[in-house]
């Protein structure tokens, strides 16, 4: 024996306690959990218990003369049965085996022990006694159970779930994917493990997915909202990245990667963005566009000490082509003038539908001479007629520009500036173009409040009428009047009918106001009337919208009632416009002649109508427009014209009357003319009722 062998052997004895078998026979008997069994082994084999413990004694429903009783006395018989073949099997089998039996209690719980035999044997190797010691382990079981319950759960969730999952270690290598993930990439199983998890996202995304693996692995949770991923033909898929660290006690073990597919809700709501910000019809950006880029381009351009241009485009007379070739053709006219205009756009120049026939250019860092050589570009684009059902067509466009920064700082006022310019351009004779300048503010009308006032204007009794007298230029008496109407608005002051009647066609409001305009004036007529002047005419201006509607003869024959007046003491002016559609207009004014009452054709000479209509209408008058009487004694052209009117009205049987009749020459020429009657500021501007009653007193 060597010197460590007998080192080993002293630090043996040297902690060997000496504990007395008693002492030891206690423990077993009452401090240990486990029950614990010295069976004897004797001829048959059959087993008698030796020794039981506390527990096992519990247990096995052991009374205190248990003792040298067998199995088969104290336990059931299946019971007994079972663990008497374990220990046979222990006698085949030699020192020592284990197994386990499972219990059901009469409460119904099931308790599965599991024991452990040992053979003790004497000194001729021959068995003895059997000891069993044996454990309640159904607790652990059941935690076993739970834990794989949970591990299916857990793994259902990742297997089914139509996001993509990864599953990677520390090292952020990907050691578990599921369907999902597989389906996104179209990476075999196999081959997914081996790709870096960055490597499935593109480059741009490099930086950000690196990030988010650190950050996690380090334990924080991340989320990216939006990252492009490449499937292995190529194909870019949006996605949104969120990460779970996976945290065994407190340290990370790896984490998930759950990669959600947003493709479909990203495309949808790029369409929907689109088209927020598009017009359908022309696909040009719209209004709300125009709004966004003009404000950014202002921070833009404020921070450059830049400058840039809105130029706003306006087609001249376009309700002619929608009212000639119905909507769907002003459709086609648009699109047309779009692909036109659409030829000019660059990198500096933007195009914008801003509603209607109405066209915005935004110019980037532009001077104003090269705004208005851009300009010149636009008109030229109108040079050659459109063509539309094997016509040619003549459209030309009306311009207004505003200039950032000198005309505003902010876009809506800049593109008002520019709309500004644009009714400027309108009001002085269109087919053209000018660059804002600060008096257009004044001239120019805020027709939406304009219109809100307009509503209220009947019950808020701001309307009334002013009469014009209509002279016999025979007699030089008057017999007849031409209402006029008059608004006194509290914001706006006396607004001009010229101003009002436009915006109260467009917004339907011409209806009450028209019935209102023909009540006060038969009203009138009575009043007159009744003081006398039973001979008095008083003329009615009706607006093409009025005309066309079938209600006008019924509103004029119910206040012809009303008042209880004759109809030949009313008399309407319709223009020539209106009686375009030439079967409607006949069908219309035969009514109306049914009725009794007068028709006159309003500026006479300055619509486009044939003269056809002349000879078929029931017309009593007609009425020289003022822009021929104005310039007689000074145009020959219009003194051939109002000279030619006036024969056509008598060789057609038709009374005549010269309006705007200003001078005492124009007078003179219109008697010479042998014109009937004439009307103007030369003999009397347009009254109120009580001062033309003084006038009639005066004239009879
Ligand atoms: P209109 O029917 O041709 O009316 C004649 C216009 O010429 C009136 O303008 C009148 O004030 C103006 N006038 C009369 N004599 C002279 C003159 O010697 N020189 C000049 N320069 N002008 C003269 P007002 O009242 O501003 O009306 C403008 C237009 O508004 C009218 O043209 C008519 O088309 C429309 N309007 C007026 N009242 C009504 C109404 O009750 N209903 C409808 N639908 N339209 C109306
Ligand atoms: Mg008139
Ligand atoms: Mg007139």
């Amino acid at each position: 024996m060597g010197p460590i062998k007998d080192k080993e052997k002293k630090d043996h004895e040297s902690t060997k306690i000496d504990i007395n078998k008693d002492v030891l026979y206690d423990i077993v008997k009452s401090h240990i959990n486990d029950m614990v069994f010295i069976m004897r082994l004797e001829e048959g084999p059959s087993f008698r218990y030796v020794f039981a413990n506390e527990p096992a004694k519990k247990y096995a429903g052991l009374q205190n003369d248990y003792v040298g009783k067998s199995l088969m006395e104290v336990l059931p018989k299946q019971q007994a049965t079972n663990i008497h073949n374990q220990y046979v099997r222990l006698l085949e089998e030699g020192q020592s085996i284990t197994y386990q039996d499972e219990l059901i209690c009469p409460e119904g719980e099931r308790l599965t022990n599991e024991s452990i035999v040992t053979a003790i044997e004497d000194k001729n190797n021959s068995i003895q006694y059997v000891v069993s010691v044996t454990r309640d382990i159904s607790p652990l079981i059941y935690e076993k159970e739970q834990l794989q319950s949970a591990k299916e759960r857990y793994q259902a969730i990742i297997d089914n779930n139509l996001d993509a999952i990864y599953v990677l270690n520390v090292h952020g290598e990907i050691i578990e994917a599921n369907d999902a993930a597989l389906k996104l990439t179209h990476y075999t199983r196999e081959k997914l493990l081996k790709v870096g998890f960055e490597k499935l996202f593109t480059k741009e995304n490099e930086v950000i997915i690196k990030k988010l693996v650190t950050d996690t692995i380090n334990g924080q949770s991340m989320t990216i909202d939006f990252c492009s991923l490449l499937d292995t033909n190529g194909k870019e898929c949006f996605t949104q990245v969120k990460s779970i660290p996976i945290l065994v006690n407190g340290k990370c073990d790896g984490f998930y990667a759950i990669v959600k597919d947003i493709t479909t809700q990203y495309k949808q709501n790029e369409t929907i963005l689109h088209m927020s910000l598009h017009d359908q019809l022309t696909g040009l950006w719209n209004r709300k566009a125009l709004d966004e880029h003009v404000s950014r381009m202002i921070t833009l351009m404020e921070k450059q000490s830049g400058e840039f241009s809105v130029i706003y485009l306006d087609v001249d007379r376009f309700k002619i082509i929608n009212d000639t070739f119905g909507l769907q053709g002003g459709d086609e006219f648009l699109k047309r003038i779009t692909t036109r205009l659409k030829k000019l756009t660059n990198s500096r120049s933007f195009l914008y539908r801003q509603g209607g026939d109405e066209f915005i250019y935004v110019l980037e860092n532009e001077s104003s001479s090269n705004t208005e050589r851009f300009v010149q570009k636009i008109l030229a684009q109108f040079k050659e007629p459109f063509c539309y059902e094997d016509q040619e067509f003549y459209i030309s466009p009306s311009i207004g520009i505003s200039r950032f920064p000198k005309d505003g700082y902010d876009a809506e006022s800049i593109i008002q500036k520019a709309f500004q310019a644009l009714f400027e351009v309108k009001e002085k004779g269109r087919n053209h173009y000018r660059f804002y300048e600060s008096h257009m503010e004044l001239r120019f009308p805020n027709y939406i409040m304009m219109e809100a006032h307009l509503r209220r204007a009947i019950e808020k009794e701001e309307l009334f009428l002013h009469y014009q007298p209509q002279v016999n230029l025979s007699t030089g008496k008057v017999e007849s009047f031409e209402a006029l109407l008059r608004w006194n608005n509290r914001k706006f002051g006396f607004v001009s009918p010229a101003q009002f009647i436009p915006l109260a066609e467009e917004t339907g409001l011409i209806n009450p106001i028209g019935d209102w305009v023909i009540e006060k004036a038969c009203e009138q007529i009575a009043v007159w009337r009744n003081k006398g002047h039973v001979n008095v005419r008083v003329a009615i201006n009706i607006s093409p919208k009025q005309f066309l509607q079938d209600k006008l003869i019924e509103t004029i024959g119910h206040y012809l009632e009303k008042y209880n007046i004759p109809p030949t003491s009313l008399e309407i002016e319709v223009t020539e416009g209106a009686m375009k559609d030439t079967q409607q207009a006949l069908n219309m004014l035969l009514k109306l002649k049914h009725l009794g009452i007068y028709i006159s054709v309003d500026d006479f000479g300055t619509g486009y109508s044939s003269l056809n209509y002349l000879k078929s209408f029931p017309i009593d008058i007609l009425k020289i427009d003022q822009s021929f009487v104005r310039e007689l004694q000074q145009s020959k052209k219009d003194e051939a014209i109002t000279m030619t009117i006036i024969h056509l009205a008598h060789s057609l049987g038709l009374e005549v009357i010269a309006e705007g009749v200003e001078q005492e020459g124009q007078v003179q020429f219109l008697q010479q003319a042998r014109c009937q009657k004439a009307q103007g500021f030369y003999f009397s501007k347009p009254m109120s009722a009580s001062d033309i009653e003084k006038q009639l007193e005066l004239l009879h």
